[in-house]
């Protein structure tokens, strides 16, 4: 196991914030990522910062979480030549993540590098929305093909009382902006939480009549820095939530999805559609092709499990793009069968010196 060991030597980091040159691909393609199940991993999510200008109570405290030292977290360079290295062994697609990654100032530089890297064919964005209204025209410019916005509630106070700041008007507004520039995928995030926001569902279900999104009701997880999970029942299954969306709407009929949509609906005669995500449940392990890498530079083969491989040490130490491929496949042949396999074997592991993250921010969303 890579322990995550912050006496490296950092003398590569540099933070100019440009594009670097993108390394030319080798001319024979090397075999994908997979696991010993068979499955292929070629979706890239990379938190690019664990701070937020948010705090979520399902994800970060008021105080915030133990946020990582500047020289820890991954450059735009090493970030964009983990990208590169990525793509050699089929990764094509990438979403940029955090923490919020609008509070990157060169987020358009990270996305325009990423979508010029050969091979990668899509580069997605998930956000808050709060400062899309500062890059949304920059972003499509330099090749985002997709924006996910994280909105949980519609209503003023509640949304204040969900990320204890406000700005549910500017979300809106920057949901909106961003279909006015010409994205043709946005999607909208709900955490669906009972005792929060479970009446909401039909709001947010007819925001889709007009708006061409996406709604995607996610099931709340427990990695909220020890906050509400523990407190009480807010926790709703998917299949509780399709129910219910059955129920008030008799008329919905399935639609394609990704993935992850397992549950796709569409309202007769909506512009947008409906999804729900089994984040918890865990229903569509068997699909999985995600590979997650935290912002200071770690890679996790699963959202359920706490082992990490330091990319960053590897890289730092002068690894060759080989050494950090290698790094990669032994994290997924390392990888459990699924997310439950995966907590069980973590909480087995009685190991001091293993990095818990609790929090969404620390993890990568
Ligand atoms: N700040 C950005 C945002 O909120 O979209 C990106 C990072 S955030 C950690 C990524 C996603 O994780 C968001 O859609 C957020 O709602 C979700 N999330 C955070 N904590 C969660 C939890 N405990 N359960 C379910 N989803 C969670
Ligand atoms: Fe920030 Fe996103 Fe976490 Fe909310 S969910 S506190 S916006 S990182």
């Amino acid at each position: 196991m890579f322990q995550n060991n912050s006496n490296l030597a950092e003398s590569l980091h540099t933070a100019s914030g440009e594009t670097p040159v993108i390394p030319a691909p080798r001319s024979s393609p090397l075999p994908p990522l997979q696991d010993t199940f068979g499955r292929t991993f070629d979706y890239v999510r990379i938190a690019v910062t664990d701070r937020c200008n948010l705090r979520c109570t399902y994800c970060m405290p008021e105080e915030g979480v133990e946020f990582r030292h500047r020289d820890e977290m991954l450059t735009a360079e090493e970030t964009l030549r983990i990208i590169s290295v990525l793509a050699k062994v089929g990764v094509k697609k990438v979403r940029f993540t955090g923490g919020e990654p609008t509070i990157r100032k060169d987020i358009v530089n990270l996305v325009a590098g990423a979508a010029a890297t050969p091979g990668i064919k899509g580069v997605h964005l998930t956000t808050n929305g709060l400062l899309l209204h500062r890059y949304a025209k920059d972003l499509l410019d330099a090749g985002l093909t997709g924006i996910n916005v994280s909105l949980d509630s519609m209503d003023t106070d509640r949304f204040m009382r969900i990320t204890r700041r406000p700005g549910v008007d500017t979300v809106l507004n920057n949901i909106k902006l961003a279909l006015d520039t010409g994205f043709q995928r946005v999607k909208v995030n709900a955490v669906f939480m009972q005792g929060f926001n479970e009446d909401e569902l039909e709001r947010f279900t007819e925001y889709t009549k007009d708006h061409a999104v996406t709604v995607r009701f996610i099931e709340f997880m427990p990695f909220d820095a020890e906050q509400i999970w523990s407190t009480g029942d807010h926790f709703t299954s998917a299949e509780t939530i399709v129910a219910r969306i059955k129920a008030r709407y008799p008329d919905i009929g399935p639609a394609p999805g990704t993935r992850t949509e397992h549950h796709t609906f569409k309202v007769p005669g909506y512009a947008g559609k409906i999804a729900v995500i089994p984040a918890f449940t865990r229903s569509l392990c068997g699909n999985c092709s995600r590979i997650r890498v935290t912002a200071d530079g770690s890679i996790r083969n699963c959202l359920y499990s706490d082992d990490e491989y330091n990319l960053r040490q590897v890289m730092r130490q002068g690894g060759s793009d080989d050494d950090m491929i290698a790094l990669f496949r032994k994290a997924f042949a390392d990888k459990a069968i699924d997310g439950y396999e995966a907590k069980k074997r973590s909480d087995a592991k009685v190991d001091i010196t293993q990095l818990h993250r609790g929090s969404m921010t620390q993890i990568g969303g």
